[in-house]
């Protein structure tokens, strides 16, 4: 196994480039239509160059793959799964090195990269456990004829990331895949390109085969690319609703599976037999984690007309209590926006709704930081109250610590208004009442619904979203669902009987 020290002095030199990661190698592209400047949110500062890969590029990485497939998907998946458990492994001893590339490409605080990293080794060390437990299915026919149905993997599978959870979106998509025997090219968002290109390496010195996974860097184009392509078998996206159904187009002209990941606006409903203080805790996390970048954030609060007053006071002395700053200081809450312009929109989102009559409650701003810090886009999380369903913040993914507040009187009011929105991808009940919790999550039109808790996603928990929110789970063993196509071997024991088509004379 790679020991801490190589990959130390592999991490010092990462920054550097090259920056695709193709038949288990770093390189530079073939063909590039020019390089994306990538800043470090924390800084505003220029973190790397990247070439944006061409068109040849894109073929030469899927080709990497479909040639790889071959042996890989041939390896027991016994064999295989040792390998992703070999690198889970290799994730948890340079955890703070991979995290520490993680807070410089998406400038959140370093406790909450520590933990999206680790959750990455988890899915490693899932999927490389359950890979053996891919089986199929033997049907007994008449006459002592049966079937058996084999799961076979799709080939090429195309992943294509949002910027939130570089890492984890990867591995979310790259640990099933490679599990169940595909392999797997991947393309990341342009803002956060660094840590799957990490991964290529410690997949390598895991014994994975070269050519399973391969990292292409590039924009949009490089992306859709990459959906297009012929040989590739099975696209999974994670991003947004508008490029999800762009992906979605490219599966339905090349007739290829498609996941999709997508976008939230999620309810988080509080009775008034809720404890206040977990209450609280729940809407903080549904909220201020990321800087509010979380796709399944509760960022509709509905609190019961009669706790409202306590569950205020209490949720407004917390988030006073948030610490925004440097990412990488160990007692920071809040880290930078990813970049200016989506700072600018979440600001705007605020502004548009203060001119629709939402009231501020707290935050909302941007904090100017000084020194090296200077040029980050640091916003204090909001509170907004006075908000109600015909304000555009309160109906559309803001993307950003915009947390708000609304009440309700009945059980019937609640339940209405949780489902009072295009997305279905979480949502979330606070309550004592058992019944209640189970009655209420069952009515919430949503992938996932949390009791008493928020944003927590075991990888043995199927995690994706209803209605806009996306097709498809990852996690857990339906992820395994997504990455494999079932083939039915008929076998007859008997003679062929075909009726009057065949005679004797
Ligand atoms: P985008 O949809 O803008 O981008 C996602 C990825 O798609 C990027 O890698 C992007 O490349 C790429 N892409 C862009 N155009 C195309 C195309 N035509 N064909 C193929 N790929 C393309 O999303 P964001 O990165 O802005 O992420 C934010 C969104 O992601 C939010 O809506 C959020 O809710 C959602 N999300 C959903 C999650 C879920 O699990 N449900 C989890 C995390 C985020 P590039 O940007 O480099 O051009």
């Amino acid at each position: 196994m790679m020991s801490s020290v190589f990959l130390r002095r592999f991490f010092s030199r990462t920054l550097n480039g090259p920056w695709n990661f193709i038949a288990g190698e770093r390189c530079s592209p073939v063909d590039s239509s020019g390089t994306m400047k990538v800043t470090e949110p924390a800084t505003g500062q220029l973190l790397c160059d990247i070439p944006i890969s061409g068109p040849n590029e894109i073929d030469r990485a899927v080709s990497s793959a479909k040639a790889a497939f071959k042996d890989w998907s041939n390896f027991s998946p016994r064999e295989r799964g040792n390998h992703l458990t070999r690198a889970a492994e290799i994730i948890k001893n340079n955890l703070e090195d991979i995290a520490s590339l993680e807070v410089k490409d998406t400038g959140k605080a370093i406790w909450e990269a520590r933990i999206d990293v680790s959750s990455c080794a988890d899915a490693f060390e899932y999927y490389g456990g359950i890979a053996p437990t891919l089986v199929g299915q033997h049907i007994p026919l008449p006459n002592g004829s049966f079937a058996y149905v084999t799961r076979e993997p799709y080939g090429v599978v195309a992943g294509i990331g949002a910027w939130n959870f570089p890492i984890q979106t990867c591995v979310w998509k790259a640990a099933p895949a490679l599990a169940s025997g595909n392999t797997f090219v991947y393309k990341p968002s342009q803002f956060t390109p660094v840590n799957a290109v990490v991964l290529g390496e410690i997949l390598d010195s895991a014994g994975v085969l070269k050519g399973a996974y391969n990292v292409v860097q590039g924009e949009g184009d490089s992306g859709s690319m990459l959906c297009d392509h012929p040989d590739v078998g099975k696209l999974s996206f994670t991003g947004s609703v508008s490029t999800g159904t762009k992906v979605m187009n490219a599966g339905a002209k090349g007739i290829k599976a498609v996941t999709l990941e997508l976008g939230g606006k999620s309810p988080l409903v509080i009775f008034e037999d809720a404890d206040i203080v977990n209450s609280v805790k729940g809407a903080l996390m549904a909220n201020f984690l990321s800087q509010g970048q979380v796709c399944s954030n509760g960022t509709r609060v509905f609190v019961h007309k009669k706790i409202l007053k306590p569950f205020t006071e209490l949720l407004l002395k917390q988030t006073k209590k948030l610490k925004i700053g440097d990412p990488f200081q160990e007692d920071v809450t809040v880290g930078a926006t990813i970049h200016e312009a989506h700072a600018r929109k979440v600001l705007q989102y605020i502004e548009e709704a203060k001119k629709e009559g939402a009231k501020v409650l707290y935050g909302g701003e941007r904090i100017q930081m000084s020194g090296k810090f200077s040029e980050g886009w640091y916003l204090s999380p909001c509170i907004l109250t006075n908000v109600n369903h015909t304000m555009k913040v309160v109906e559309e993914e803001v993307f950003g610590s915009v947390l708000c507040l609304l009440e309700f009187e009945s059980e019937e009011e609640a339940i209405q208004l949780a489902n009072q929105t295009r997305f279905g991808l979480a949502g979330a009940v606070f309550t004592k009442d058992i019944q209640r919790a189970h009655r209420v999550s069952k009515q919430i039109e949503a992938g996932s619904v949390w009791i008493n808790t928020y944003n927590l996603y075991p990888t043995e928990v199927p995690f994706g979203g209803y209605k806009m929110s996306g097709i498809g789970r990852e996690n857990g063993t339906w992820s395994l669902d997504n990455f494999t196509q079932t083939k039915t071997v008929y076998v007859e024991m008997g003679d062929v009987d075909c009726g009057p088509l065949y005679s004797e004379d």
